[in-house]
């Protein structure tokens, strides 16, 4: 796969390992850094505090008085692998530059899905908010009963195979 976005770039250049770190610093807002700390020792990431590190290194995470909070480019990292992660190779839409799938991005028409957080695009809005859904929509709507009618009429093949119902 060819991916473009920023995200891709930092996704390409850290270790799994890193990317668990980041997504438990991401999920993990609101965690005092004791907690967040006690996580990172509790998963299977066998050195969390050089992947921090790097982290901080690339400008993804943020050491506060309260503890790691992702950056805006880390939320996005984040989101991104996670994306691709639930996508299973599968060919995925991408961010525009101004969107990490986390703050509302600017006006958008085309309805990209995420797979982090199903039923809404890159830009922040839920499918229904894109023009091109709605149109989408009411194109089905009006090719819906020919649809129906055409399917109704066409001989049955009783040849091919039916696949098994789902159990
Ligand atoms: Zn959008």
């Amino acid at each position: 796969m060819h991916y473009t976005n920023l995200f891709h770039q930092f996704f390409l250049r850290i270790s799994p390992d890193t990317g668990w770190v980041l997504q438990l610093v991401h999920c993990s807002r609101g965690l005092v850094l004791d907690e967040l700390e006690t996580a990172l020792k509790q998963s299977h990431i066998t050195d969390p505090d050089t992947c921090l590190f790097q982290l901080q290194l690339l400008g993804l995470v943020l050491r506060s008085q309260d503890g790691w909070k992702p950056t805006w480019h880390g939320i996005g990292v984040s989101n991104w692998r996670v994306h691709l992660l639930f996508a299973k190779g599968d060919l995925v839409s991408e961010p525009r530059d101004s969107e990490n799938g986390h703050h509302l991005g600017p006006d958008c028409d085309i309805y990209r899905p995420t797979l982090f957080s199903p039923g809404y695009c890159w830009c922040c809005r839920p499918r229904h908010a894109h023009k091109s859904e709605f149109l989408k929509a009411a194109e089905e709507l009006l090719r819906a009963p020919f649809s129906k009618a055409k399917t109704r009429l066409a001989p049955r093949s009783h040849s091919k195979k039916t696949p098994d119902p789902k159990p």
